[in-house]
């Protein structure tokens, strides 16, 4: 299988007659020099077009900025790259990825999806798609030790995160590490997000409990709210619960009619305490996955 990691830093979208994200767009690559791959054989050929991105993969790009805090300020789309590429548009940063590459190659795994769009993200969170030049070996390896990190924070286990490292080649070249050394990079961040733990279960493995907003009932005295969708979007609250489950939250939907203190017409999503002094430690385990959240007297 061939594997390329891209990191371009000078693609300009030239759109088609429309300014949304849903258009299919055509992608030009204004100079060849600032496109890295870490296979040197990989070379982005002919017209590069750009469609709408799946929600599964902008709701990974979120799960992976949620790891270090950040909300994603991305704009995701596929297109017909090798794999995946980090790329500036004059201020936009966007991250593009093959939807085709993706469901072919590694289409059941998750986790290999989350380590390639980590990479990607890294060069973004890095700086390195303000650089010129293109892909250089410490660089890539920053980008892999961010993958690591990411599939470790997120659950994955050390061998979900190098997974899709085991595929590249062996050997390096002079923009690209070797094989060994990007392994070393993913175990370093992946241990830096987990403190080495081994066997742990992924807290997606959390028993799935559905949602009912409307007969949640009222909870403790002191709420951290994670969010609120109007009631209109039962649906939405539910998600957005399970989402944070799985990032090991103990979150329930309240609907704010049953609180004295909450505007009325809201789920809200919370983690419900007794005690400020609990809301307040919740508080910050919370806000590692939703910055804006913020403590609030229920009754
Ligand atoms: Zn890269």
């Amino acid at each position: 299988m061939k594997i390329g990691f891209w990191c371009g830093a000078v693609i300009l979208p030239l759109l088609l007659g429309a300014t949304s994200a849903q258009a299919q767009s055509r992608l030009e690559i204004a100079n060849q020099s600032h496109i890295c791959s870490f296979a040197p054989d990989d070379v982005l050929e002919g017209e590069i077009y750009s469609f709408s991105s799946s929600q599964q993969a902008r709701d990974m790009v979120a799960d992976i900025m949620s790891t270090v805090g950040l909300v994603p300020r991305f704009t995701i789309f596929a297109a017909n790259v090798p794999n995946a590429a980090a790329v500036i548009d004059g201020e936009e940063r966007l991250i593009v990825y093959s939807e085709d590459w993706i469901q072919n190659t590694i289409p059941n795994n998750r986790w290999a999806a989350v380590a390639l769009l980590g990479h990607e993200i890294a060069h973004h969170l890095n700086g390195h798609t303000l650089e010129a030049g293109g892909s250089r070996p410490p660089t890539e390896l920053e980008a892999d030790r961010f993958a690591g990190f990411a599939v470790g924070k997120l659950g994955g286990s050390l061998e979900d995160a190098q997974w899709l490292f085991r595929q590249l080649p062996e050997a390096g070249s002079d923009t690209h590490p070797g094989r060994k050394a990007r392994l070393e990079a993913v175990a370093v961040g992946w241990r830096e997000a987990t403190g080495g733990r081994v066997g742990t279960p992924p807290p997606s493995d959390t028993p799935q409990v559905r949602a009912e907003p409307q007969d949640a009932p009222a909870a403790g005295d002191w709420l951290v709210i994670a969010g609120s969708v109007p009631h209109g979007a039962p649906d939405q609250a539910s998600a957005r619960m399970q989402e944070l489950r799985a990032l090991g939250l103990p979150v329930r939907v309240i609907n704010t009619d049953d609180f004295d203190n909450l505007k009325d017409g809201l789920y809200s999503i919370v983690v419900a305490t007794s005690s400020r002094d609990d809301a307040f430690r919740a508080l910050e385990a919370v806000r590692r996955h939703v910055p804006d959240a913020y403590v609030k007297k229920g009754n």
